[in-house]
């Protein structure tokens, strides 16, 4: 069994839902498909919760007709047989409804996940009826029956492999549809896997269910050595092990869910980046095979906040630490950062829903200074501390502000903190400094 996820943009026009037909029909044997929203329609959906709270109907009612527009074009220019055309217009009209009533419900957690995971759900039942019109037999899977995922960071993936094993009717197929993005949480509430959730739909799958393998279709031809959407003449990463590729997607690049490689790693089960555009090019192997030493590849995350607590009596005092540090576990506020001197200590956060509860309890222990809107840069790749043109960060030092530097905490990461609106500049800085014109494939 394989998995294979394809993005909003490899199924957001009639010719790219037309392609990934044909990748699909040229993979041979039994695959799970997890497919995403047409590209810009989460956004669409996620618009209609923000005009919930101004309870503007006339704005709700303008997405969903533009909604509805759009996927009877995509069935009119995909599906040729009546009956199939019907179907599926009947079950978009449904689901449509449904949006209607829940964007007049009042709003909770649930009745948002209910909202956003509306366009994975009509997408999937287009392409399995696009698919059965094209004579190619299959299943389309309600994600809602098996996707059991009570803890976001550590799924029970043997659950979801029963689960999955359960809803699978008799019938033999080769092919099964599924909705990316949506699950059931611990209280069996319609949920999400959080925004780009459908990437980790798919590893989640794919050691549920045992795969050889997972391949993530998407818009680029694989995972690049910057981000290529602030950084010019990036590289494709031929191939990276999952811990490089779990750092570099929980540290903010884009292309892969920040919890994408977690469930595979335990099972080895292989991850491949592909191009839906460009099938034939190589794309990137995510693996446990060892990939070669050095730098590989940098990314950014963003929204993050730097706490600095200055006390010139405690802080290297036996106990102290201890002591900042329960408070943020209390929180359930992971830290990402941390550097310390002999009167400080200043560290990070991603999360910033309690910060106001941690600034009140560790303000006894120091001087407080909070400072939000700030990126991390991280520089990602085997033993990159060993490697000389990684230490050419510290050429950035005397022309951009850096607030934190993290060098020797793993072997496989530097970083940096800086200001987010110096974040482009150091991530075209650090590709001219340190790759040059060369390229990372002789790491690799
Ligand atoms: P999908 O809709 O298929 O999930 P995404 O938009 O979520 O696609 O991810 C692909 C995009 O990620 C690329 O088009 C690219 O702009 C962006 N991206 C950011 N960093 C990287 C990187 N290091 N390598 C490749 N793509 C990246
Ligand atoms: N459609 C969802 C989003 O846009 C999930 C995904 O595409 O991965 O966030
Ligand atoms: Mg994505």
């Amino acid at each position: 069994m394989r998995v294979l996820k394809f993005g909003g943009t490899s199924v957001g026009s009639i010719e790219s839902i037309k392609n990934v037909r044909s990748i699909v029909a040229a993979i041979g044997g039994e695959k799970i498909l997890v497919l995403s929203a047409m590209s810009g329609v989460t956004n669409q959906l996620v618009s209609i919760t923000e005009a919930m709270g101004e309870k503007n109907y006339e704005a709700i009612d303008t997405v969903i007709s533009s909604l509805k527009e759009k996927h009877e074009t995509t069935i009119a220019g995909l599906i040729e047989d009546k009956l199939l055309i019907y179907e599926a217009q009947k079950e978009v009209a449904s689901i449509l409804t449904e949006l209607a009533a829940y964007s007049r419900e009042n709003f909770s957690e649930e009745v948002y996940a209910k909202i956003v995971t509306c366009g994975e759900r009509m997408l999937t039942y287009i392409f399995s009826k696009y698919l059965e019109d094209c004579k190619i037999s299959n299943q389309w899977l309600d994600a809602r029956d098996f996707m059991y995922v009570a803890n976001l960071e550590n799924p029970d993936t043997s659950l979801v492999g029963r689960n999955f094993e359960n809803t699978i009717s008799e019938v033999p197929t080769d092919i099964y549809i599924t909705q990316g993005f949506l699950r059931r949480n611990g209280q069996n509430q319609i949920s999400t896997l959080k925004r780009g959730g459908s990437d980790y739909t798919a590893t989640i799958l794919g050691a549920a269910v045992n795969a050889e393998e997972v391949q993530i279709w998407t818009d680029i031809d694989g995972f690049h050595n910057n981000d290529p959407r602030y950084v010019e003449n990036t590289h494709p990463i031929a191939h990276l092990s999952f811990e490089e590729a779990a750092e570099l997607a929980y540290f903010g690049a884009k292309i892969l869910h920040p919890q994408t490689v977690s469930p595979v790693i335990n099972k080895g089960i292989p991850v491949f980046l592909k191009n839906t555009f460009t099938p034939n090019l190589q794309g990137t192997k995510i693996s446990a095979e060892a990939s070669g030493k050095g730098l590989k590849a940098i990314s950014a995350k963003d929204d993050i906040t730097a706490i600095k607590i200055k006390s010139n009596r405690m802080l290297m005092a036996h106990g102290f630490l201890k002591k900042i540090f329960e408070v943020f576990d209390k929180h359930e506020t992971a830290i990402d950062m941390i550097t310390t001197s002999e009167i400080a200590i200043s560290l990070t956060i991603d999360d910033n829903r309690n910060l106001d509860k941690i600034i009140a309890e560790i303000d006894a222990y120091g001087e407080i200074t909070v400072e939000k809107e700030h990126s991390i840069i991280c520089l990602v790749g085997e033993s990159v501390i060993e490697d000389k043109k990684a230490s050419r960060i510290f050429e950035l030092l005397p022309e951009t502000p850096v607030r934190m530097i993290s060098y020797g905490g793993s072997n496989n990461n530097i970083s940096l903190l800086v200001d987010t609106k110096n974040k482009i500049d150091v991530l075209q800085q650090l590709n001219r400094k340190i790759f040059g014109n060369e390229s990372v494939a002789r790491f690799v």
